[in-house]
């Protein structure tokens, strides 16, 4: 696979409105030989305990992809030059059916992962990462998670026995011992919670947790240090819900919190992520029906471009 001159249908010298919208043009393929990431979309909103839309995430987060210009000044690497990127496409998913789909995301990414490929998720709801970190646990053991979000979704369930949920992904997670919980870090927590409890609860299960506000008198960058001596040189996997953004800059999510980051400031605790030992990523919550002019997809899809840089320069700094 020549991921460097694709098809021309995905081709790399069409305009941002020409052409079919695979993740920043890189081709629709599942040979995975000599691939570093693939860009994997997960459709599925059914997870979702208030307003839903997600499933449509995957496909205007590729749309809005075609925006991004190759080469990334900050951290001075153009990812789709320094790695072989494939886009995926989507895992079969079944609206009706959250723990079939669960066992189809872990499979199909389990199988990305055994040809040591990494696996860059686009959501769909919260659920998906239950599924995604049952994958990337039996391949890299208990897993450092990078978890930012308005909410800790550590709740024992939303409705009634029913296990799973955009709301217990986490729960579920450290009751399955899939993530190493002296490396377990919530950003951005805040809002009115059910009970005075839940935030207790998310502590006591693990959670090294930094609320929104705690996070703003840390500073950005006091965040980043936070998170980078909890998760040392551990396999370390990233869950990014967009709710995690402000309301304001981010509308186009199934359960907004106002008082959240805004768009420079995710990038830049994105950014700060640099030289981790980054395994696994995904970003979600992006419902394109509840977005206006596409600025929640712009964002998760420049979100991901970031986390695809900090891919490329460990490439780069492993090849040297
Ligand atoms: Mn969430
Ligand atoms: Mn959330």
């Amino acid at each position: 696979m020549d991921t460097k001159n694709p098809n021309p249908a995905y081709g790399a010298h069409l305009e941002p409105f020409h052409g079919i919208p695979t993740f920043m043009r890189r081709p629709a393929s599942r040979e995975l030989e000599g691939i570093d990431a693939a860009i994997v979309g997960v459709p599925f909103d059914s997870g979702t305990s208030y307003r839903s839309g997600t499933r449509f995430g995957p496909r205007k987060i590729r749309e809005a992809s075609l925006l991004l210009w190759g080469f990334n000044a900050v951290l001075g690497v153009a990812p789709v030059d320094a790695l072989e990127i494939v886009d995926y496409g989507d895992v079969e998913v079944i609206p009706v059916d959250i723990s079939a789909t669960m066992g189809a995301i872990t499979t199909e990414v389990g199988a990305i992962l055994e040809q040591g490929v990494t696996v860059v998720s686009l959501g769909g709801d919260h659920s998906i990462t239950l599924p995604l970190l049952r994958a990337h646990a039996a391949r890299f053991g208990p897993l450092a998670v990078i978890h930012f979000d308005s909410h800790p979704d550590t709740w024992k369930s939303e409705f009634r026995e029913h296990p799973y949920s955009h709301g217990t992904p986490f729960r579920r997670a450290l009751e399955e011992e899939l993530i190493d919980t002296d490396a377990y870090v919530q950003v951005g927590i805040r809002g009115p919670v059910s009970a005075s409890h839940d935030l207790e609860d998310a502590r006591q299960l693990g959670a090294q947790m930094l609320t929104i506000d705690r996070a703003f008198e840390m500073g950005i960058l006091g965040v980043v240090e936070a998170i980078r001596d909890a998760v040392g040189d551990r396999p370390a996997y990233v869950s990014l819900d967009i709710d995690s953004v402000d309301p304001a800059y981010a509308p186009g999510t199934g359960t907004p919190e106002v008082g959240g980051f805004t768009s420079y400031q995710m990038l830049q605790l994105v950014r700060g992520l640099q030289g981790l030992n980054l395994v696994g990523y995904d970003l979600v919550e992006v419902s394109p029906p509840y977005d206006h002019s596409d600025i929640t997809a712009i964002l998760a899809a420049n979100l991901t471009f970031e986390f695809l840089s900090l891919l490329a320069l460990t490439k780069r700094k492993e090849g040297q």
